[in-house]
């Protein structure tokens, strides 16, 4: 059962919709002017009570963090499996023998040698 999309404005206000929903639910925002009202004032409201509760962390958890840092092993790099990696970078085409000119730009000429 699909949810009137008009019971969604705390959802998306709060970030709590599906890409689909949001999807959906910004395209009615357009043509809504009471639901894009209602999330101007949640959204508002949820600022509020987040700045109301925010509290500077102590002093003391920066010193903790940075004396347990060290103790911290880090995380190898991400590498990719070879089914995930780039095509290796193919060679231009060798052109064919005794051809240098007229021949498809991704063929490689010899420079002329100097001795
Ligand atoms: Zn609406």
């Amino acid at each position: 059962m699909t949810p009137d999309i008009h019971t969604l404005t705390g959802a998306y206000a709060a970030d709590a919709l599906s890409d689909d929903e949001r999807r959906s639910f910004e395209a009615h925002l357009d043509e809504c002017d009471a639901c894009a009202q209602e999330v101007a004032e949640l959204q508002a409201t949820a600022a509020m009570l987040g700045a109301a509760s925010f509290e500077p962390p102590p002093p003391s958890l920066r010193d903790a963090v940075l004396a347990e840092i060290d103790q911290v092993r880090q995380e190898p790099p991400a590498v990719p499996s070879a089914d995930e990696r780039p095509a290796a970078r193919s060679r231009p085409a060798v052109r064919p023998p005794g051809r240098c000119d007229g021949g498809p730009p991704t063929w490689r000429c010899p420079r002329p040698r100097s001795w």
